[in-house]
């Protein structure tokens, strides 16, 4: 829909005017599937041919134009089929359905709006071309969405031109409703934006500045990549002025984080927002929350027979008037409320969540929530990505579709129970088709006797239309298996056939992507078992694609150097981004950050250089003792490391393989608690590098035995060639970078606060060399990040702590 408020003219789709028509809200059930829309298309486009076939037009365009309350409402549409014959003009709205036509049962609601839509079709075909012997025949045809189901069938529906007419001003007024109470919307969005004020009367050091940064980039519609340390309050620098931004285009802002307590900490700067905003600024904040963390009964068989809290879900939620509640209260809505609330009135709360979504000025989430799903509500928002430096990971993560043989096994069997035998047999048939294709990627792979796998992994080109193909009969089958669950009411999470039809539809829709995609085969003995699959190399078109959709991009982090790196990867570079660092607001005086180039780290020399290393880290505590953390690239040298200690059972903590979250924090507590000093061993990259605050006395130095560059998996290399051929970078792109991220994570655990002292050392030859220097913070340095080496860090430690100890009075 497009509208113009100074003009007060309305451009919207036939079907979108009587959608909002509708008195209630879509309904609950089952699922509307982009599949189902994708092969609903499909199905269009075979009928429609068959018909251009026998003389009939497709796409026809049409317009209606009507004035109401002040506004010019123009309605468009295209009707799929229009057919000039000597005593009549057939008006066709085709409907896609599952199963053969005669025999299934269209919901009245579906039937309804086909109706309605061809009756403004044929009305607006009612025009001066219409001869005076013909009459206007409008049909709904009903077309299997598999052709073996049978013939189409058309249902005649009577004209009235009164009738239609009148539908077409109920529409009409539906649409005008609809635009005032979005202007009304827009207006109290755009108040708001000139109300908001920065939160904090002594903003930290640069946070002002930061937040300018920021509103001027959006206003200049380009994107902000911000790298910005811990403790600047980045949260707030970034949501102040994408909120103005958004509010003043009557948009949302969605802030998206990896991490829950980081979004607790977005969900407190916003509270902090509107309480300097004053109550005259109604803002609206809501947390999202998983499925499975939003089910009370907690076995998602979401169907009103199998989960009482969805049993006729629309009714219940508007008589309860749970939405205004929640709504009307204002400030941020935790989905723990949510929960409680929504319990309380034997309501799904992950239903209210969704229903709440669209109609909050700001949302909370996880990547997921942006770049896994289709997007709600039809303004654009500005999006927040904050700790962006997952982002490339979990992109990738999101793009690399994976069929193993086990899940083909586990559908086969399933499909084996289905009672109607069609279907069973075309269930069945997909897992044939699709356990050939592995076995046949198998043997092509295994006739190269050249190359070997690598971890169990091989590069395999698979047959582009081939799977194009399976991805289509993967689509009409899920639609169908979709359909027979709810009929049977029996809809489960762990439904192996459904798995398998969407990892099987996300091959197909990847599978020509050559530049980006990387088809391999996996081996029995590889991690993931025999199967086959695709390896995103680079996300950055897809997150491109994604930020060019939204209103403005703010993407930050601590760890965004060197920022070209992460402009190309997380796909800003084309879209002129503004690039700014921010420094550390911490005193430079409280640091000591040093680089010992006197030792080796690489596999092949580590273990000549532990006694020296070992040395190192005894010799650093005992100049300051107190709380310190060893960061070292693997459990195994870990464990070396720990032999090498000369330091006492009590003195030394270790991270063990796997560490349970129950694990970290009995650990972080003893450091936080500890009596005397503690050293814990921990890993580069894992739990206790991320995420972990230990202010004061609670942590006093990190040592980073290093850098931690990642393991040369199968998908590294892969990446390593890409970035090769693309950059001329392929090392730095795939293994320096990313591993420098994981030690300048570590290093951020030590100074947290303005209060914080304490020491940074990284061990290790390659930290002087060139490329891995400059993913260094430049905020570590003055003037050159050859500041930071020297031979003798203890003499440089022992005059840093000289230089903090307490004056005496
Ligand atoms: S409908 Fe909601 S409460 Fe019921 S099973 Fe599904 S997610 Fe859980």
């Amino acid at each position: 829909m497009r509208w113009n408020a100074e003009t007060r003219t309305v451009d919207i789709g036939i079907r979108t005017a009587l959608a909002l028509s509708e008195s209630s809200q879509p309904g609950v059930g089952r699922p509307a599937s982009a599949a189902r829309a994708r092969y609903g298309t499909l199905c269009h486009e075979r009928h429609r041919r068959e018909r251009q076939a026998q003389g009939a037009v497709g796409e026809v365009p049409v317009s209606l134009c009507r004035r109401l309350r002040g506004w010019e409402v123009t309605l468009r549409g295209r009707v799929d089929l229009v057919e000039d014959g000597e005593r009549a003009r057939i008006v066709d709205e085709v409907k896609s359905v599952i199963g053969p036509a005669r025999a299934t049962a269209v919901a009245p609601k579906a039937m309804a709006a086909a109706v309605a839509q061809v009756l403004l079709y044929a009305l607006a075909l009612q025009d001066e071309t219409l001869r005076p012997a013909q009459v206007l025949r409008p049909r709904v045809v009903l077309v299997p969405v598999d052709p073996g189901d049978g013939p189409a069938l058309p249902i005649d529906v009577a004209f009235d031109v009164e009738d239609a007419e009148r539908r077409l001003m109920t529409a009409t007024g539906a649409v005008v409703d609809a635009i005032q109470a979005r202007l009304a919307e827009h207006q109290r969005r755009t108040a708001c934006a000139t109300r908001l004020t920065f939160p904090y009367r002594q903003p930290r050091p640069h946070q002002r500045e930061l937040a300018g940064i920021v509103e001027e980039a959006l206003a200049a519609e380009r994107p902000v990549l911000l790298e910005a340390p811990t403790g600047i309050g980045k949260t707030v620098a970034a949501l102040y002025p994408a909120l103005r931004h958004a509010l003043g285009a009557g948009a949302q802002t969605h802030y998206l984080t990896a991490k829950t307590t980081q979004r607790q900490g977005v969900a407190k700067a916003f509270d902090d927002l509107v309480t300097a905003a004053g109550p005259d600024v109604p803002l609206v904040a809501l947390t999202l929350r998983r499925k499975d963390q939003m089910c009370p009964p907690g076995h998602l068989r979401c169907h009103p027979k199998q989960c009482e809290l969805l049993d006729d879900f629309e009714a219940r939620l508007l008589s309860s008037e749970l939405m205004a509640t929640l709504l009307d209260r204002g400030g941020h809505i935790d989905p723990g409320t949510v929960c409680t609330e929504a319990s309380l009135q034997r309501l799904c709360p992950y239903e209210v969540m969704r229903r709440l979504e669209p109609r909050v000025d700001l949302v909370i989430g996880d990547y997921n929530q942006r770049f896994d799903r289709a997007a709600t509500g039809d303004e654009a928002p500005v999006v927040v990505i904050d700790e962006a430096h997952n982002l490339f990971d979990r992109a990738r993560e999101l793009a690399s579709p994976f069929v193993s043989s086990k899940l083909v096994q586990q559908a086969r069997d399933r499909a084996l129970d289905e009672d109607e035998p069609r279907l069973r047999e075309a269930a069945v048939a997909l897992t044939t088709a699709v356990q050939q294709h592995i076995e046949q990627a198998h043997a092509a792979s295994q006739q190269d006797g050249e190359r070997v796998p690598i971890g169990g992994f091989l590069e395999h080109a698979h047959d582009v239309e081939r799977w194009q193909r399976l991805g289509l009969e993967a689509e009409a089958l899920g639609l169908r298996w979709q359909r027979a669950r709810w009929s049977a009411q029996d809809v489960r999470p762990d439904d192996p056939v459904a798995e398998l039809v969407e990892m099987v539809t996300r091959m197909a829709r990847q599978i020509d992507k050559a530049r980006t995609h990387v088809g391999f085969v996996a081996w029995r003995d590889s991690p993931r078992g025999e199967g086959v699959g695709l390896v995103c190399v680079d996300p950055a078109r897809f997150l491109e694609s994604h930020h060019r959709r939204a209103r403005g991009v703010v993407v930050m982090s601590a760890t965004l150097s060197p920022s070209a790196y992460y402009a190309e990867v997380l796909g800003l570079s084309r879209l002129d981004p503004v690039i700014t660092s921010a420094p550390s607001p911490f005193p430079v005086e409280h640091r000591e950050i040093v680089v010992v180039p006197t030792v080796k780290t690489t596999l092949a020399e580590r273990q000549a250089h532990l006694p020296a290393i070992a040395q190192l880290v005894e010799r650093t505590i005992a100049v300051e003792p107190g709380n310190y953390i060893v960061f070292l690239p693997s459990h195994a040298m870990l464990a070396e490391l720990r032999k090498a200690l000369t330091l006492s059972r009590d003195e030394v903590l270790m991270q063990p393989p796997g560490a349970s979250p129950a694990i970290r924090r009995r650990l972080l507590r003893k450091l936080a608690d500890a009596d005397r000093p503690q050293l814990l061993l921990a890993v580069t990259g894992g739990v206790f590098a991320e995420g972990v605050d230990l202010p004061g006395r609670a942590l006093i130095g990190a040592i980073i035995v290093g850098p931690t560059l990642p393991p040369p998996t199968f998908e590294r290399l892969l990446m390593q060639r890409h970035f090769e051929e693309r950059h001329e970078a392929g090392f730095a792109y795939a293994m320096v970078y990313p591993g420098l991220r994981r030690v300048i994570q570590a290093a951020g655990r030590v100074i947290r606060t303005d209060d914080d002292v304490g020491v940074i050392m990284l061990l290790g030859e390659r930290f002087e060399n060139p490329s891995y220097a400059a993913c260094l913070p430049p905020h570590w340095y003055r003037h050159d990040v050859r500041e930071l080496s020297t031979s003798d860090p203890i003499a440089r430690l022992t005059a840093f702590w000289s230089s903090v100890a307490p004056q005496p009075c």
